[in-house]
């Protein structure tokens, strides 16, 4: 029987999943995604909702109070939350973020600017940003809460936010903005893999079909978007390979990728070599994250080294053509949306499995498919790189988004190629685990993971390499 789409809607096995490309990547300052990128993001909503005050309530305001609570609290100087949230309350967006905006607002963090209300306008600077607990009721680890208060401390302008990871903010009472309905609609592989039989579509093709039916955008558009989602994606690469030096922070880390790429190059054997460039190139752009560089939310800014890692080698090393990475990166977002919608993708909720362990099955998927996989392949691909995530703990030390996590993206990556080249070389119908399966674990995984292991830098290596 032919699909028809959008004809089973009503009935999906689980609500459907009406998340846009462009929402899971996006263009950003490091060093993270729910900690740098969606504190930004409340900021700047929170600014437009001062600057729409009524006159006479605008002109009561007189300061401006953010308390952060659980893993933002606990790690928001190493990832650079203060100085996002006040670039957030002067307008600016992330995708826009001047380079180096955020090292400069830190480095003067008594200076104050100018929040506009209405007609009026209040001070702020990073000594409005407080730190609250780590434990707490709200329904999302990463929540931080903004209000306006007049002189006696009384309300004019208050929203509750959560930076629920991948730059992804939520606000108490939010929801989600009206859209299109997928014309395939899935909330699970299982629901995707029955679309994916009935329709005869290829994995990239029915993202398109979806991608188009939510968003209204035409394909000619969406490639384009995507280009260029993949060019920052290399310029990440690039930029890192490029650099040298000291990453900020107290933790005096040396940027290697260059070092690295250089060493890999000179290996007498063809397979050294080739996965010590894999190497080099997601430490470079792990390392331009967490030097407050641009890099893409892939799915999260933290891994933002592994798909860009493997994307970049797919073009430069293995030869595979522009539209075949373009159709495997979008067989990727099948894996994130996934993820994200099933379990999460922030380490403070899921540990660094929904983090590095997402982006690796990503780019398992990714490889997978570019190299013209069935769908089958594609997806024992991606779930033998999460599976063999399970577990593991969220631990940055000193709360940089630089120890384990720049190396962590290149094991990852290197993950992810062996992911690859497992589901290809074995028999598909006897690969056991779906990728339902396995991301039901990391749910389960995830939920069950002492706090001190998901970004609060209490647990795990954070902790066992103080005296270092
Ligand atoms: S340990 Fe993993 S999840 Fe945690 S900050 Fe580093 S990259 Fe992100």
């Amino acid at each position: 029987m032919p699909a028809t789409p959008g004809a089973s809607y009503a009935q999906p096995l689980r609500p459907a999943i009406e998340t846009s490309i462009f929402d899971l990547f996006k263009c950003g300052p490091g060093p993270s995604s729910s900690h740098t990128i969606g504190p930004m993001k409340a900021a700047a909503d929170f600014a437009g909702l001062c600057a729409v005050l009524p006159p006479e309530e605008a002109a009561r305001a007189r300061r401006l109070e953010v308390r952060l609570f659980g893993s933002l609290s606990a790690t928001a100087e190493g990832h650079g939350t203060p100085g996002a949230i006040l670039a957030g309350l002067m307008g600016h967006e992330p995708a826009a973020c001047p380079p180096g905006l955020l090292q400069r607002l830190q480095a003067v963090p008594d200076r104050e600017y100018a929040l506009r209300c209405a007609e009026h306008a209040v001070p702020v600077s990073m000594a409005n940003v407080l730190h609250d607990v780590v434990r707490h009721q709200f329904p999302y680890s990463n929540t931080l809460c903004m209000s306006l208060l007049d002189e006696n401390g009384v309300s004019l302008a208050s929203r509750e936010y959560y930076s629920v990871g991948g730059g992804f903010i939520q606000w108490k009472g939010w929801s989600p903005p009206e859209r299109g309905k997928p014309a395939y609609p899935y909330g699970s592989m299982r629901k995707l893999r029955e679309w994916l039989r009935q329709s005869g579509l290829t994995l990239h093709e029915l993202i398109l079909e979806n991608e188009s039916a939510i968003t209204g955008r035409s394909r000619p558009d969406i490639f384009a978007q995507l280009d260029e989602i993949m060019d920052a994606m290399t310029d990440s690469v690039q930029r890192g390979l490029d650099a040298e030096g000291e990453l900020p922070g107290s933790l005096n880390v040396a940027r290697k990728a260059r070092t690295l790429l250089a060493s890999a190059s000179r290996v007498p054997h063809a397979v050294d070599r080739f996965l010590g460039k894999v190497n080099a190139y997601a430490l470079a752009a792990a390392e331009e994250n967490a030097a407050g560089g641009v890099v893409v939310t892939a799915p999260t800014c933290g891994a933002a080294g592994v798909m860009p890692a493997l994307l970049h080698a797919m073009r430069k090393d293995l030869n595979i053509g522009a539209r075949a990475v373009r159709e495997g990166l979008l067989a990727s977002v099948a894996v994130a949306f996934l993820a994200k919608h099933n379990a999460g993708i922030a380490g403070a909720e899921m540990g660094c499995q929904g983090e590095v362990g997402v982006a690796s099955a990503m780019a398992a998927a990714m490889l997978a498919h570019a190299r013209g996989n069935a769908a089958e392949i594609v997806e024992n691909a991606a779930e033998i790189a999460l599976e063999h995530h399970l577990g593991l703990t969220c631990d940055p030390v000193g709360g940089y988004v630089q120890i384990p996590c720049i190396e962590r993206n290149a094991v990852g990556a290197i993950k992810a190629y062996n992911a690859c080249l497992l589901a290809t070389c074995e028999d598909a119908a006897k690969h056991r685990v779906t990728l339902d399966a396995a991301i039901r674990a990391m749910a389960d995984t995830g939920r069950e993971m002492s706090v001190k292991l998901k970004e609060t830098s209490q647990g795990g290596l954070a902790v066992s390499m103080v005296e270092c």
